[in-house]
C-alpha cells in the first residue's frame, strides 16, 4: 500500500475537516476498498476468510472478526512476509526495546485488556504518521487547547501517568518521544510517573517537576484533583489530556475546575488507533475519514443512531501491516449524526467505557483513595489469566476473582498475582489489607454497561 509521509498525512487530515458528509463517505469507501484488496492479497488469514466473497465487497459483505480469532493466528494475519511471531515475542519480552521499532519499521504495542490473551499490534509508518496527524490537527491544534499554542514545542514539560511494565501503546509513544528528544540533546522535559507508585511520591514529583501538560487516565486525574484541592498538590498545568478510560462530563468538569485548565480527551485503542477526539463543544468526534465505527446489538445487527449499542465493529483504514477490518469490541456507544456547533463534519459518539468503582481503603495510617487502574495494571500482563475482576468486600478486604486460560499454570499465575498486589499494598500503606484469590465467574455487567473490573461491594 502507498506510504504516507508525515506532511502528506497532516494535509489529508486537515483537509478532511472541511469536507461534506458525502465526501467523507466516499473517502471511507475508497480507503476500505484499498485495505481489503491489500489484506486479501497479502494476509493468508483474510485470504481464507474472504475466499467466497465477490471482487469488490461492500462493508456489510465482510464477515466480522474477533480478538480471539485473530490472536490465534497472528503469523497468518500479518501482511509482511518477513514477519516472525517468534521474533516479535522475543522483542516484546526485552523491555530495553521500548521506544524502538520492530524490524526497524513497526511500532509495537500490546493490549492491556482484562479479558483473554493479550493482542500484539504492529503499526506501520502509514498508521504512525496518520495517527500522529490526527492528534496534531484535531487535538493539539484544536480550538479546545488554544490557550496553550506551545503544546507541541520541544521544551514543553510533559508529565505522563501511565501503566508501565509493558508495551502499552501510550508507554511506547512516550518512550519514542523521549528517545527522539534525547537524540537532539533535550532532556528533563518528559516525566514518566507509574500508576503503581504511591500517591504521596507522585504528588512530590509533580510539585517538583511543575508540568505544563499532564496526560493520564481520568480516574487517576480525579485522585490528583483531590490532592490539588486539599493543597498537598500544587501545580498549574496549562492543559490536561485524558485517554484510555471513559471520561464522563462530570469528571471532566471536576478536573477542569480543580486545575483551572482545559481538559482534552482522546478515545484510542491499540487496535483502532485514535478513534475519537473531544471538540471544543464537548463532543467526541469519530475520526471517520480513517476509522469506521459500526454500532451493533448483541446479535450483530446494526443499531441506529441515537440508540445504545452492545458492541462496535471497528475498521482501521490506516494499518496495512495488520489489517483490522470489522473487528468486534465490546464498547457501548451511542452514535450521533446531528451537526455539532464546532463545525466538524464527523459524527460524534457517547462512549460508555469502563465503569469501575473507585477503591477506598482504611490503610495503616489513613484512608487511601486510589484509581482502580493501580490493581488492573499490576496484574494485566501476568501470563495465563483469561478474565479477572477485583471485588472489594470491605475497607480492609480485597478478593480477586480469576479465570485461567486453557493450559495455564494457575499456581504460578497466583504466585505472581500475590506478589504484584502485595507490592501495591506496600506502596500505598495498605499492608493491613487482606487479599485472596478465588477461581470463578466474574459478576457480569448489566445491559448497556461494560463489565466492571473493580467492584466496591459495600456502601460508603
Ligand atoms: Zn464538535
Amino acid at each position: 500500500m502507498k506510504t504516507v509521509s508525515p506532511q502528506e498525512a497532516l494535509k489529508l487530515v486537515h483537509d478532511a475537516n472541511s469536507l461534506s458528509r458525502e465526501a467523507i463517505a466516499a473517502l471511507q469507501k475508497e480507503r476500505l476498498t484499498a485495505i481489503v484488496a491489500h489484506a486479501r492479497e497479502n494476509s493468508p488469514f483474510y485470504q481464507k476468510k474472504y475466499a467466497g466473497l465477490p471482487d469488490n465487497p461492500s462493508l456489510a459483505d465482510l464477515p466480522p472478526v474477533s480478538k480471539q480469532e485473530l490472536t490465534a493466528c497472528m503469523q497468518d494475519w500479518v501482511t509482511d512476509p518477513e514477519f516472525s511471531e517468534e521474533a516479535l515475542v522475543t522483542f516484546i519480552r526485552d523491555m530495553g526495546s521500548l521506544g524502538h521499532l520492530f524490524m526497524d519499521k513497526y511500532s509495537v504495542s500490546t493490549t492491556s485488556g482484562t479479558t483473554g490473551e493479550p493482542l500484539r499490534m504492529l503499526r506501520d509508518s502509514r498508521h504512525i504518521n496518520i495517527n500522529g496527524a490526527l492528534l496534531q490537527d484535531r487535538l493539539y491544534n484544536s480550538p479546545l487547547l488554544k490557550n496553550f499554542p506551545e503544546i507541541l514545542e520541544k521544551k514543553t514539560k510533559f508529565a505522563s501517568i501511565l501503566g508501565t511494565g509493558g508495551h502499552h501503546a501510550a508507554v511506547t509513544a512516550f518512550e519514542k518521544r523521549r528517545t527522539a528528544l534525547e537524540k537532539e540533546g533535550i532532556t528533563g522535559t518528559m516525566e514518566l510517573l507509574s500508576i503503581g507508585e504511591p500517591v504521596e511520591e507522585m504528588v512530590a514529583r509533580l510539585n517538583n517537576f511543575q508540568p505544563e501538560v499532564i496526560t493520564g487516565y481520568p480516574s487517576f486525574l480525579q485522585v490528583l484533583a483531590g490532592e490539588q484541592q486539599e493543597g498537598r498538590l500544587n501545580i498549574t498545568p496549562k492543559v490536561i489530556l485524558c485517554s484510555a478510560e471513559q471520561l464522563t462530563d462530570e469528571t471532566r468538569l471536576l478536573i477542569e475546575d480543580r486545575f483551572s485548565c482545559p481538559v482534552g480527551n482522546v478515545f484510542c485503542s491499540t487496535e483502532g488507533g485514535e478513534v475519537a477526539i473531544l471538540c471544543d463543544h464537548g463532543q467526541m468526534h469519530l475520526n471517520s475519514d480513517w476509522i469506521i465505527v459500526e454500532p451493533i446489538d448483541r446479535d450483530g445487527n446494526p443499531v441506529p443512531p441515537g440508540t445504545m449499542s452492545d458492541a462496535i465493529l471497528v475498521t482501521n483504514l490506516m494499518n496495512a501491516v495488520q489489517p483490522i477490518i470489522r473487528y468486534q469490541v465490546d464498547d457501548c456507544v451511542i452514535l450521533h449524526e446531528a451537526p455539532c456547533g464546532c463545525g466538524l463534519p464527523f459524527p460524534y459518539v457517547d462512549i460508555l467505557g469502563r465503569t469501575d468503582d473507585m477503591p477506598v481503603f482504611t490503610g495503616e495510617k489513613t484512608t487511601v483513595r486510589l484509581s482502580p487502574i493501580v490493581f488492573l495494571n499490576a496484574v494485566c500482563d501476568i501470563e495465563g489469566l483469561s478474565i479477572f475482576q477485583f471485588i472489594q468486600l470491605d475497607p480492609e478486604t480485597l478478593v480477586m476473582r480469576v479465570q485461567y486460560l486453557k493450559d495455564a499454570d494457575s499456581d504460578a499465575a497466583n504466585r505472581e498475582i500475590r506478589e504484584k498486589v502485595q507490592e501495591q499494598f506496600v506502596n500505598h500503606g495498605l499492608k493491613n489489607v487482606a487479599f485472596s484469590i478465588e477461581e470463578g465467574e466474574p459478576q457480569r455487567a448489566v445491559r448497556g454497561k461494560k463489565m466492571k473490573t473493580y467492584i466496591k461491594d459495600f456502601p460508603g
